[in-house]
Parts: C-alpha cells; sequence; structure tokens
C-alpha cells in the first residue's frame, strides 16, 4: 500500500492552513511515518506534482490522501476519514505482526523501540555492525554513505538540512533518490536569506522540504517568561531556547523515523571531531545517524556545491561561514574558525544546540 498526501501552497507561497494543521495531527499522532509521499500542489505553477494529482483526480479540497493498494486507488478528502479506513488498519495489521512475533519468540528488541511508531521497517540494533560499517566506509564518497542509508531505510530516514552548506547533500541525494525525505527545523527565527534558500532548493529540485515549527504554547510560554532574546543572558536560557525551536521538533520527527541524515564534518568544531560516518543515536531513541559528509573539508563541500551548481544561503558571500538563527549567527573575520560567528558570546565547548551530541 501506497499513501500520497497532497497539500497545497497558496499565493504567498505558505502552506494552506489546514494542510498545516493536518500535518501537525499526523505528526502529534506518530503517523507521519505511515505516509509514503508528501507532494505539494502549488497554485502558482500547474507543473507541481501536486497540481497534476488534483487534476488527475479532480479534487477540488486540500489536502487529500491518495491511497493506492494493488490496483486500487481511493481518494481520502478528509483526515479523519484516512486515519477510520486507513491508518487505523495498517496499525492494526503491525500490532498482530509484532504480536505474533512475540508469541513465536522472533520478535527483535527493536520492535520495542519503534513500537510505538508502526514504521515501514523495524530495525534492530543487532542488524548493523556500526564498527565494521565505518570501516567499510573509511574510504567512501558522501554519495556511497547515502546509497546505502536510502537503499535500507528510505521511507524511513531523512535529512535534517539546516539551510546552510548542507545543502550538498540535498543534492547528492536528490540524484540518488528523487524521492527521499528532507526536513528542516524552522525555528521563527532564521534569516530571510536562510528562507529564501529553502524555496529556492525547493524549486530547483521540484521536491518537499518538510517544514517542522516549534510548539507555539511551548515558545509563547517562553518568551513571556524569559524574553524575546533570552539566549543572550546565560548558556542555560540559549540551551532552552534552541531544545524548544530546535530539539523538541527534531525529537517529533525523529520519533517517526528508524534513521537520519546530517551534513557534521569533523572539521566544523572540536565537539564534532570524533563525528563517524554511521553512528547509533543514543540521544534519539537509538536510531541511525548518518553523516556522510564527516571525512570531508569545508573547501571539498564548495568545490562539490560549485562543480554542481548546487544553490547555496546568499549568507555565504556575506562572511557567513556556518549558518544558523539570525540573533545567534554572525559574519567572521577572515582567518577566524568557521564556527566564530555562532553563538560567539559562548566557550567553543558549549556550541553545540542539542542536536548532535553523545552519538555512538
Ligand atoms: S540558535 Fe538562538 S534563536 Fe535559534 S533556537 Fe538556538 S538560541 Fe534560539
Amino acid at each position: 500500500m501506497k499513501i500520497t498526501m497532497v497539500k497545497k501552497i497558496m499565493e504567498d507561497g505558505k502552506e494552506c492552513k489546514k494542510c498545516g494543521e493536518v500535518y501537525e495531527r499526523l505528526k502529534a499522532g506518530n503517523e507521519l511515518g505511515l505516509i509514503d509521499n508528501i507532494v505539494t500542489a502549488d497554485v502558482r505553477d500547474s507543473r507541481s506534482e501536486g497540481h497534476k494529482l488534483v487534476k488527475k483526480y479532480n479534487v477540488d479540497i486540500a489536502p487529500f490522501f491518495i491511497v493506492e493498494d494493488a490496483d486500487n486507488v481511493t481518494i481520502y478528502k478528509t483526515y479523519m476519514e484516512l486515519k477510520r479506513k486507513v491508518l487505523k488498519k495498517v496499525v492494526e495489521e503491525a500490532d498482530v505482526d509484532i504480536e505474533e512475533r512475540r508469541k513465536a519468540g522472533t520478535e527483535e528488541r527493536s520492535i520495542d523501540i519503534f513500537h510505538s511508531v508502526p514504521s515501514k521497517k523495524s530495525i534492530s540494533r543487532s542488524d548493523y555492525d556500526i564498527e565494521k560499517l565505518n570501516k567499510e566506509f573509511e574510504n567512501s564518497t558522501p554519495q556511497e554513505v547515502l546509497e546505502w542509508g536510502l537503499k535500507e531505510l528510505h521511507p524511513s530516514i531523512a535529512l535534517a538540512w539546516s539551510g546552510a552548506e548542507d545543502v550538498a547533500v540535498v543534492d547528492m541525494m536528490v540524484k540518488i533518490n528523487p524521492q527521499a525525505r528532507i526536513f528542516t527545523l524552522d525555528t521563527g527565527r532564521l534569516n530571510p536569506e536562510t528562507y529564501n534558500l529553502i524555496d529556492k532548493v525547493r524549486q530547483k529540485y521540484g521536491i518537499n522540504i518538510e517544514v517542522l515549527f516549534p510548539n507555539a504554547a511551548e515558545t509563547e510560554e517562553m518568551v513571556r517568561t524569559k524574553g524575546v532574546n533570552l539566549f543572550y543572558h546565560s548558556v542555560e536560557n540559549r540551551s532552552l531556547c534552541c531544545n524548544v525551536r530546535k530539539v523538541k521538533p527534531l525529537k517529533g520527527m525523529l520519533s517517526t523515523l528508524n534513521g537520519w541524515i546530517t551534513g557534521l564534518r569533523r572539521d566544523q568544531a572540536v565537539t564534532r571531531i570524533a563525528s563517524k560516518k554511521v553512528e547509533i543515536d543514543e540521544n534519539f531513541g537509538g536510531i541511525i545517524k548518518l553523516n556522510p559528509l564527516a571525512d570531508w573539508t569545508h573547501k571539498e563541500v564548495w568545490d562539490y556545491i560549485h562543480k554542481n551548481d548546487v544553490p547555496y544561503n546568499a549568507l555565504h558571500d556575506k562572511g557567513y561561514p556556518s549558518i544558523g538563527c539570525a540573533p545567534c549567527t554572525r559574519a567572521v573575520e577572515s582567518g577566524e574558525d568557521i564556527r566564530a560567528g555562532r553563538w560567539w558570546w559562548e566557550s567553543p565547548e558549549s556550541k553545540e544546540c542539542g542536536l548532535h551530541v553523545n552519538s555512538k
């Protein structure tokens, strides 16, 4: 069975309100992992993939869902209908399968890890010999690492794209599998250049980028009690802000996946020197973490970007080697460390936002 969700992009480039609400409901119900494909019908672009599906199935409502099962195609126009008739069934079947395997004594350890998120493929830690894989990948290209990850885990693996130079990974992934999943965290404090790049990448590659937002109530409470620019006052406040705006939305997303991909490199920071190409991320439920660029240098990334005509963040040309949220990123002087412009008021050892720690 294949489930496709068609969302609508409005004239102003924003996703339709209802589409956003339904997406959030899927996420809150741990059901995003059951959706195989999310495409957008952009009202400004009649060639968009979603537009073609709107025409093909003559649907006048957004979002809608296309469920393909053997030779049958069924259109669901509401989330509740999809949940009642399809998602519930898929979850029940997955539970029965797990129960049967339990009774037979053949269930794997991972089933408990992923039980709350019925995934397309249950993985077990013992399925992967991380040390051996890293030896095998020692001299591999990023594309070879990505090919392995996508073959093993797609659609239960996605790239966490930060809108910075790891756009090179977007290019590589789309060339390997145009359906590869890419998401980004919209903290609400990004630079305009980063938002422009997200749309540019979406258009150039004709792909959907899943944009995740922080919880509104939690963000409001944080800002009300600590101030809008709380991060400048202490490492504690900064960690809180990163936790609310980045880590929690990431955690929600990763709870639906068996693996994630990053653009992390060893030469970026003292905190990243030990990064391996394949890791088990204990921080996020023991899922696979792939760092295909781990052994690449800053120069290698930029050679790739220029050679392949990959769109990049305009801030890089304004002296920003590393890009995060607007108030926490500044340009650096020539010769300064590439992470010197991130949280420049803190010591290098504390300069992580909680997305990349303690992987094995
Ligand atoms: S980088 Fe700055 S603004 Fe962005 S989430 Fe972290 S502390 Fe908040």
